[in-house]
């Protein structure tokens, strides 16, 4: 009975949201993510993460959908279409924290629109963003505070660039930030600085989209002036290839043009500070959250090159040839000098297991079990959590999943 009644109270903010939806907002299910049946409903939602797709062709929706990689997408015309359910946990955060909390995904829904970081919406989407923001606000009681854009909760690793773990990592949905895009979709409040960086969680990685999100005053901004739809793709004295790249620096897809015409794709190029300028970074791929693989000592260079600043914390984990790890604390700064090449590592990383017949997968670190940037250590391999098989996991192995 009472399991009956708790049903009923879950169901019933949603009946009685449909009619206002109906008056202005059109779905569609002919996108619906299969994976929905792998992925649990949240325990809490305190977030609502707008996102941008970073182009306009409709194959990202076939890729969020794909990857289940987004709740809602809300197509040029304001089509709305339903992805994952919005109680369950889509993957559209990746790396990213909040006011100390990590992994994003577990308390949040995310909204993809299609369309450019630096580039207004159109008129039919920013109503169907501001009805359906609305919506969701009422279902799960958030504040306009908390309707944040990824760029405000996304988070790099440690990098060439970076030696601490930074804010930055992308500058998606910054057109959604401004107080006065903001008056638009409804919201009337905003976060007025990143907990993050105020707590020296995190290091600010983009000074301009700092100063976007939160301005000197704080007060923000008042028009879509900021929007720099020009972003050079050329490395000069003051544009590296992060600032262009960022996370796909070193990506496949990322090709070089180099001044005398000669062509590197991202994973040739051996240093990244000796680039010359005038070389021509084209980015080709608009994946929203790049997956997130291992490095390697010797082919991404020393440790102190991959985990930065991190190179000795707990959340950094080496992971050797002959299938042992250590966590970066367990080392001396000596040792870490003299780590072998082919140590796998990880950063931002937490060691879950081992796994038992009472102690499943998804026991040890939730949803993200299948995730593809979590590994399971089977037999010395790092085995991602999408290609793993999860009924030929062995007790005792052990799971590295992102904090
Ligand atoms: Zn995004």
């Amino acid at each position: 009975m009472f399991r009956l009644m708790r049903v009923w109270v879950l169901l019933l903010p949603i009946f009685i949201s449909v009619p206002n939806a109906q008056a202005v907002l059109r779905f569609s299910n002919s996108y619906r993510s299969w994976r929905n049946k792998e992925r649990p409903v949240r325990k809490s939602t305190s977030l609502i993460i707008l996102h941008t797709t970073e182009t306009t062709s409709p194959a990202a929706l076939k890729k969020l959908r794909d990857n289940g990689e987004c709740h809602y997408y809300v197509a040029l015309d304001g089509l709305v279409y339903r992805v994952i359910d919005h109680r369950r946990v889509a993957f559209h955060a990746g790396r990213s924290m909040w006011n100390g909390r990590t992994n994003v995904d577990n308390f949040s829904v995310g909204i993809e629109v299609s369309g450019y970081h630096n580039k207004p919406l159109t008129s039919a989407q920013y109503r169907a963003v501001a009805e359906l923001v609305g919506e969701l606000k009422y279902i799960y009681k958030v504040t306009d505070r908390n309707v944040l854009s990824h760029c405000q909760v996304a988070y790099g690793a440690p990098n060439k660039w970076h030696k601490r773990s930074h804010r930055g990592r992308k500058r998606c949905g910054m057109n959604m930030t401004s107080t006065a895009v903001r008056k638009i979709l409804n919201l009337r409040e905003r976060a007025l600085y990143d907990p993050d960086v105020r707590a020296g969680r995190l290091a600010v990685g983009d000074p301009h989209l700092a100063q976007v999100l939160y301005g000197s005053s704080g007060a923000g901004q008042k028009s879509l002036a900021y929007l720099t739809p020009q972003e050079s793709n050329v490395i000069s004295r003051n544009r590296n290839a992060w600032d262009i790249a960022r996370d796909l620096y070193n990506a496949p897809t990322t090709l070089y043009i180099f001044p005398n015409g000669s062509r590197k794709q991202g994973h040739q190029v051996a240093d990244f500070k000796l680039l010359p300028a005038g070389t021509k970074v084209v980015v080709t791929s608009s994946v929203d959250n790049p997956d997130e693989s291992f490095k390697i000592v010797g082919q991404h260079g020393r440790a102190q090159d991959i985990a930065g600043a991190e190179v000795l914390a707990d959340s950094t984990v080496y992971i050797f040839a002959d299938g042992s790890y250590k966590r970066g604390n367990q080392l001396s700064a000596q040792q870490v000098l003299k780590l072998p090449y082919g140590t796998k590592v990880l950063v931002g990383y937490t060691v879950g297991g081992p796994v038992s017949a009472s102690r499943l997968a998804s026991t040890i670190c939730g949803s993200r079990w299948r995730s593809k940037d979590t590994f399971f250590l089977i037999s010395g391999s790092l085995v991602p959590g999408d290609e793993v098989d999860d009924t030929k996991i062995p007790a005792g192995t052990m799971i590295f999943f992102r904090k």
